[in-house]
């Protein structure tokens, strides 16, 4: 019997995980393994992807790979928990009385040593919630040498002479998506000073199978067992004395949300950097367990391959277990001869013929193993936690079979009502009335001061009119990074993902790109960072090629300017118009993608539920003043930058003399070129292809020089039609420089001047279509 069969609400255990490759390993590292009892929750609305319940948390998984996991049925599992709680207990201190700091007195490293520290754990662990915690405002992000992922890194406060580097969440130390391999390769190969592992303790198991696999690394380091305030306060607890002596690294239990432990955290992170103190134990393999035959295997293999190891800068238990499981990352780097690759083959026979077992499963298994004993002795699980049971009462609706797809239109509606009508509208307002006073106040003191003509004009119709204009929408993009930033970190995009994954399958994608499209509503460039989360190079080529299409908020100030002038009654019916066109002609280029350069399906979808939580209110405000300030960064620079040079072209004829009319300009005369392109479009008009080539540089700056080039006269200038035109070709023509930046991050130049030229062409067919399809009209 395979999984796929299993009804809802019933129970069994898992006797065998199919599959091959990276995926099979995924699912052995999520705790699917031989063994385990698994409970079927229920089915995304569409009938596909399922969800279950194993070790205490929620995955979901295609039909498909349900089909490939053969089980046994048994009874439900009832429910062990027992009501005797850990009294809390003195926590050992640092130095020569803290037990496991045995180095306490020996040689730190030399004063003035830059301590580095990686942060590693699951995703929603709280990783960002403790960084900030860590490092209070001292924090800048960076970008990866080489791989460039937006890393964050900052100072713990109070301790100078050291640096936290935020990582990617991961699962697992063996690389599935290509962020776990950035952290994979960060702890390998840029050799942090300390690791400080965050560790959920609602959701121990899963999290320590983690945590085992950076033991085996051999870097000092601290497990910081976060969201202790859920855990206690639904009566559950940890003996930390215990887990310590059991783990060998010092735990600290912590409640990033909450601030509490941190001080203490930080305390024996910096000790356990300081004196370099190692974890007490590498070795989880029980010597009696199942004959001892995965224990004999990977100590002999460590030995083998010892000397290999240490030349290639590996330590030398975290090698044999990965050469177990098949990693070829590491096989290459270690250089075994041909007669040691059979050797090592040979081990690892036996193992599996012993252990009856393959080789990834029963690693998988020991792991597991030695986790649950160590769980059995110190952690007391909450008799029910308040936070699982409002998850289900929320996802009774939100991933309910008839309510799921309403609830997110609904949603969705509500984000975008509340952003563009109710509070961004009324900030933006205020903020405009502000600008147009202060222009005012400006202007005349310009005049009384006697400031020549052109200066003033530039002042005042350059700077004031193109970069007020786009300033105004400050408060609209802010507010919608605000909405996304609350879905994202709240546990509902997961969600998302999961109901509309068999929709997004029929378009060659998986459940998981839904997440960097919805976040293509804010902006292109963190949407297309955010595909390093796809597991497949396939599915994040073919997500990166489409978050274009999802309107970014700097398209707004676009929408908002031309449905002003044209449709003053109908603005809010055109807004969602171009949304839904985007998204729609971003379905059809799926499916072209699908059929030709793209060929071939989805990977799988293996995502684990989160239960939801509500974001912590510092995380959502330095979120929103990151965003604000990038905004506001972007505005006094290259949109200054454009707005200055464009007023200046358009002020001046070739021989710099001041013009009257500014169809005399140099500007007139360089844009005209492009103007016959746009003539079958409605766009011929040399100010419009002005603003469509300055839009690239931003796309608020399209706006900027609308103000500038027109004044009042863009009336005379284009009919409601060619505005309808305008406004689909501002749609969809090509990403500003820095979202073409980033596609050229992630898939190099070939693909980014593909997009531009790509999009510009998509876009001139669509407005070609509606301008001459419009025409018809009576309407027009
Ligand atoms: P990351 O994905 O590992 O970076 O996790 P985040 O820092 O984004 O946190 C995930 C969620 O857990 C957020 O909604 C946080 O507000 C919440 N969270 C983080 N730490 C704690 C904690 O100590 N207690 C509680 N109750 N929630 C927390
Ligand atoms: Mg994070």
């Amino acid at each position: 019997m395979t999984l796929k069969q299993l009804e809802i609400g019933q129970t069994a255990v898992v006797t065998e995980v199919g599959g091959e490759g990276a995926l099979r390993q995924h699912f052995l590292d999520m705790g699917l393994i031989p063994g385990v009892p698994v409970t079927v929750v229920k089915y995304a609305p569409m009938g596909d992807p399922m969800e279950l319940m194993l070790h205490g948390y929620e995955l979901t998984l295609r039909l498909d790979d349900a089909d490939k996991i053969q089980i046994r049925p048994s009874k439900p599992l009832k429910d062990e928990r027992i009501d005797d709680r850990h009294r809390p207990a003195e926590h050992p201190g640092l130095g020569e009385g803290g037990r496991f700091h045995p180095k306490g007195s020996g040689d730190p490293l030399p004063e003035g040593t830059t301590l580095t520290f990686a942060l590693v754990g699951n995703q929603n662990s709280g990783k960002t919630t403790l960084f900030n915690q860590l490092t209070g405002s001292n924090q800048h992000v960076g970008n990866f040498p080489g791989v460039t992922v937006d890393r964050k890194d900052g100072t713990i406060r109070k301790h100078p002479d050291t640096l936290v580097t935020d990582l990617p969440g991961i699962y697992s130390m063996s690389p599935y998506s290509s962020e776990e391999i950035v952290s994979r390769n960060f702890v390998l190969q840029d050799k942090p000073k300390a690791i400080i592992n965050i560790v959920d303790a609602t959701n121990i198991e899963r999290n320590l199978y983690l945590t085992m696999q950076l033991l085996e690394m051999n870097v000092p380091m601290v497990v910081a067992l976060n969201m202790m305030d859920e855990v206690t306060a639904n009566g559950g607890s940890v003996d930390i004395n215990r887990m310590e002596a059991e783990l060998g690294v010092p735990v600290v239990a912590i409640s990033a949300a909450k601030n509490s432990g941190v001080d203490e955290l930080i305390d024996h992170v910096i000790h356990v950097a300081k004196y370099q103190e190692r974890p007490l134990r590498q070795d989880f393999c029980d010597q009696s367990a199942n004959g001892g035959a995965v224990h004999r295997c990977l100590h002999g293999i460590s030995h083998l391959i010892e000397d290999h190891a240490a030349a290639a800068g590996v330590p030398p238990r975290f090698a044999a277990s990965k050469l177990i499981e098949g990693d070829r990352l590491i096989a290459e780097q270690l250089k075994l001869d041909q007669n040691e690759r059979e050797m090592v083959e040979h081990i690892i026979l036996q193992m599996e013929k012993e252990r009856k077992l393959d080789r990834s499963a029963a690693i998988a298994d020991m792991r597991f193993s030695f986790i649950n004993r160590v769980c059995a002795q110190t952690v007391r699980k909450p008799r029910e936690s308040r936070e699982r049971i409002r998850s289900e009462r929320f996802d009774r609706i939100l991933t309910g079979k008839y309510t799921a797809i309403p609830a997110f239109i609904a949603i969705m509606a509500l984000v975008f009502f509340l952003t563009f009508h109710v509070i961004g509208l009324f900030l933006q307002n205020s903020l405009d009335a502000g600008i147009t006073a202060l222009s005012g106040v400006v202007e005349r003191a310009l005049i009384s001061a006697n400031v020549n003509a052109a200066l003033r004009s530039l002042v005042i119709d350059g700077i004031f009119t193109g970069v007020g204009s786009v300033l105004s929408f400050l408060p609209i993009i802010v507010t919608l990074f605000f909405f996304l930033s609350i879905l994202e970190d709240s546990g509902y995009i997961a969600r998302v993902a999961f109901v509309m994954d068999k929709l997004l399958r029929k378009l060659g994608l998986s459940g998981r790109s839904i997440v960097p499209m919805l976040i293509g509503f804010g902006c292109t460039v963190p949407a297309v960072m955010a595909t390093r989360t796809l597991p497949s190079e396939r599915d994040r080529k073919m997500t990166i090629l489409l978050t274009p299409f999802m309107s970014c908020s700097a398209k707004v100030p676009i929408y908002a300017f031309f449905s002003g002038v044209f449709f003053p009654r109908y603005a809010a019916l055109v807004m969602i118009g171009l949304y839904v066109l985007g998204i729609v002609i971003g379905i059809l280029a799926a499916l072209l993608y699908r059929g030709t350069i793209f060929k071939g399906d989805a990977v799988p979808f293996v995502m684990e539920l989160p239960n939801y939580r509500l974001p912590g209110a510092k995380n959502v405000l330095r979120l929103l003043w990151e965003k604000a300030k990038d905004f506001l960064t972007r505005a006094f620079t290259i949109i200054l930058l454009a707005t200055i040079v464009i007023w200046f072209l358009q002020s001046f004829d070739l021989r710099l003399n001041l013009v009257e009319d500014s169809s005399a300009s140099i500007l007139a005369l360089v844009a005209g070129w492009m103007a016959p392109i746009l003539r079958p479009i409605g766009l011929a008009d040399w100010r419009i292809c002005t603003s469509l080539i300055t839009g690239f540089t931003a796309k608020e700056s399209v706006v900027a020089t609308m103000e500038i080039l027109f004044a009042d006269k863009l009336t005379a200038v284009l009919t409601p039609l060619s505005a309808a035109s305008m406004l689909v070709f501002s749609l969809l023509y090509t990403p500003c420089v820095a979202a073409v930046a980033s596609v050229k991050r992630e898939m190099g130049w070939r693909w980014a001047v593909g997009v531009v030229l790509w999009q510009c062409a998509v876009a001139w067919l669509a407005a070609l279509v509606i301008y001459r399809v419009g025409m018809l009209l009576p309407v027009f």
